[in-house]
């Protein structure tokens, strides 16, 4: 087993991968630190049930290398972790027993990473942690946490989707341009009123009812099944649920010229990046543009605590830098996730030859 998981670092350029087994408490976590040339190593808990613990890897390895590259183009002086936690994300008892030793075994990593709220945790699961150490972000606004990251995240896309419609429309202005949004979360929600005050025309699907019926009372957006989303047709498709939803079967259905959302590994793999080249889709890399979230749990890190100016001025910069990866994209040929990865990969490695020095 360790064989495969150093080949795997190797292959993919991660640091360290800790594996935690603690069964009085049910824990059974998975913590991934990719790279800490920038700090630090900062990533969210998340909770989830895993068909097998190859799977639980391949997920916590490929989020935390995600994190460097989203860290690293946010202008944040940080790396990129995740932890997986194998286990229900709906269990109620034992959950204080399970978080505080979580909290200890972040602990055992001296600093090297931070965690945070993820998919399937909260913030009391992560006060939980922050008990037992200090190596936790996105905690209560009362105790001096950033509060409820959404609304920047939900910022920063708004910032690319204009950046994005600019390049294919010629303007930025969105009056009268349709939007296909997939998933009205937290984030989702925050996005829909911001494209609605722009004048969009926005659909949307969820899988839970309540908040579709939200989306269309609060907001006036048109409801569609989570299936249809994708013959929805549009210029912006905006997806803010789950991962991989843009893959070879749904590019054969999406009919945008923009792809642009909040949720993280939106592509299913690689293999599409010519097929959405081909599609004369723009895509704007997940990680470059919802980085909302980590610059607000981020500012709680700074000297001087967290400060909404420090965290309004790093999501605002969002807007320039999808511009030059578009505008690279463009000039080169090379899909915009490559130029995303290279230009994160650039400053990491600027980062490291003035350490060598
Ligand atoms: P959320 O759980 O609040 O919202 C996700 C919504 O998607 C929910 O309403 C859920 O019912 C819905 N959904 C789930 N599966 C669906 C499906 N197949 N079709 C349609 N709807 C579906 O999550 P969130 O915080 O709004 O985050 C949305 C996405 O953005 C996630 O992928 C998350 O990892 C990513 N993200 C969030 C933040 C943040 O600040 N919250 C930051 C960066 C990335």
């Amino acid at each position: 087993m360790s064989t495969t998981v150093l080949n795997e670092c190797s292959k993919r350029g991660h640091e360290q991968v800790s594996f935690f087994h603690y069964p009085d408490v049910g824990l059974k976590a998975i913590i991934s630190i990719h790279d800490t040339t920038l700090g630090p190593a900062v990533g969210g808990c998340r909770m989830r049930i895993y068909q097998s613990e190859e799977q639980a890897l391949d997920d916590v390895m490929r989020l935390s290398e995600g994190m460097t590259y989203k860290s690293s183009l946010a202008g944040l002086n940080l790396g990129g972790g995740k932890a997986c936690l194998m286990a229900d994300p709906r269990m109620v008892e034992g959950r204080e027993a399970l978080f505080k030793k979580f909290g200890e075994c972040i602990n055992f990593l001296s600093g090297r990473y931070v965690t945070a709220e993820d998919m399937g945790t909260n913030v009391t699961d992560m006060m939980f942690a922050r008990s037992k150490t200090n190596h936790v972000v996105g905690i209560d606004p009362n105790k001096g946490g950033g509060g409820d990251p959404s609304p920047w995240t939900a910022k920063g896309v708004f910032a690319a989707v204009r950046a994005a419609t600019e390049r294919v429309f010629g303007s930025s202005d969105l009056t009268d341009r349709r939007v296909a949004l997939q998933g009205v979360g937290h984030v989702g929600m925050y996005l829909l009123h911001a494209l609605r005050e722009a004048g969009a025309h926005v659909s949307v699907c969820d899988t839970h009812d309540s908040a579709v019926r939200e989306a269309a009372k609060k907001y006036g957006a048109t409801v569609v099944t989570p299936d249809a989303i994708f013959d929805v047709p549009c210029d912006i498709y905006a997806p803010c649920a789950v991962g991989q939803t843009v893959n070879a079967q749904t590019l054969q259905r999406l009919n945008c010229k923009i792809i642009a959302g909040a949720a993280n590994n939106q592509l299913s793999d690689s293999s599409v990046y010519a097929m959405i080249q081909k599609r004369n889709i723009l895509y704007c890399p997940d990680f470059a543009i919802n980085s909302g979230g980590i610059i607000c749990v981020a500012g709680e890190l700074a000297p001087e605590g967290w400060k909404e100016s420090w965290v309004k001025e790093k999501v605002e910069r969002i807007h320039e830098t999808t511009s030059r990866i578009l505008d690279e994209s463009k000039a080169s040929g090379t899909f915009t996730e490559e130029v995303a990865i290279a230009l994160a990969r650039e400053r990491i490695a600027a980062a490291k030859a003035k350490k060598e020095q």
